[in-house]
């Protein structure tokens, strides 16, 4: 419904969802929303007698970690290998089939009916300061009740590890929250965090995605910073230099590290990470550093033997 919103206000005949095909649930009940809608007359060729037409396309995506950058998304839709446009121009200027797009979570499009029914006013007084409306969280298999939960802005995030989610099932040191590039939260922060933008930014982490996957205590950090390189070595679009080849490198530093008596020079892995960051064009080379520098911070003594003094 959401989507059918913001096309009758931009005048769009078409909505696109775009969903992974490994996520077949999630296709099953769109494509059964979307007949719901059908069969109250409001799709097609002038609904309702409005003079607007409106439909949907559903996209089985291929699962490439980039589609999730709005313009890999847009050529990946476009039947094109997904890699990252250049910007301007803008989505909304040159998006898909070069037409003005408008591209959003559908979390974020799902929240239109709420505000169009009770009035924008009213959505922005649920949640803390710039961080309004709801936020959907997903805890994983490590915690006693894991599973998707929707919570307001500026919930204390103790609240939903220790309430909702009833805590972990082993010991934890650490959680992954807002997705690979989100930040690393030693469990020692957790009570200095509510579930808002600022409340993150300003710790040092970011709320991203808002989805929590557990470190286990006993997981050497070490591992897994190498599996955040591995991981957007593997799913880099291959656009832009610092990514592409800054990924590789730093999974083989952190690698050798791990598997020979070799150090990392702390300068080296340094301008490392400076440079995915200032250089990268988008989220994914430009995101890695955030987790990392978490991880060479809060547990420098666990890493202190795979570096040089
Ligand atoms: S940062 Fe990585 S994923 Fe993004 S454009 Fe550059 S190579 Fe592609």
């Amino acid at each position: 419904m959401g989507m059918l919103i913001a096309a009758y206000i931009t005048g769009a005949e078409w909505g696109v969802l775009y969903i992974r095909a490994e996520y077949p649930v999630s296709i099953s009940t769109i494509s059964n929303s979307i007949a719901e809608l059908r069969a109250l007359g409001l799709l097609g060729k002038n609904i309702k007698g409005s003079g607007f037409d409106f439909d949907f396309k559903v996209i089985k995506a291929q699962g490439a970690y980039i589609c999730g950058e709005e313009t890999a998304l847009l050529s990946s839709i476009e039947g094109q290998r997904p890699e990252v446009r250049v910007r301007p121009p803008f989505p909304t200027q040159q998006g898909l089939f070069n037409k003005p797009t408008v591209v959003n979570n559908v979390e974020t499009l799902a929240c239109l009916p709420y505000i169009i029914d009770r009035g924008g006013q009213n959505f922005a007084g649920i949640g803390k300061g710039k961080s309004t409306g709801t936020k959907l969280i997903s805890l994983d298999s490590f915690f006693n009740k894991p599973g998707i939960y929707e919570v307001e802005m500026g919930t204390p995030l103790s609240e939903v590890i220790y309430n909702l989610g009833q805590g972990f099932r082993a010991p934890v040191k650490a959680l992954h929250i807002g997705g690979p590039l989100g930040g690393l939260v030693p469990v020692h922060k957790i009570s200095d965090l509510t579930v808002d933008f600022e409340s993150f930014a300003s710790n040092g982490f970011l709320l991203g995605h808002a989805s929590m996957v557990c470190l286990p205590h006993d997981f050497p950090v070490i591992l897994y910073i190498q599996h955040l390189f591995k991981f957007t070595a593997h799913e880099s679009c291959g656009k832009c230099f610092p990514c592409r080849i800054g990924s590789t490198r730093g999974f083989e530093m952190l690698q050798k590290a791990s598997t020979t008596d070799y150090k990392i020079d702390r300068s080296l892995m340094a301008d490392l990470l400076d440079t995915l960051e200032m250089g990268s064009l988008c989220a994914l080379g430009g995101g890695l550093p955030l987790p990392v520098r978490n991880a060479l911070h809060y547990f420098s003594d666990e890493l202190a033997p795979f570096f040089k003094n």
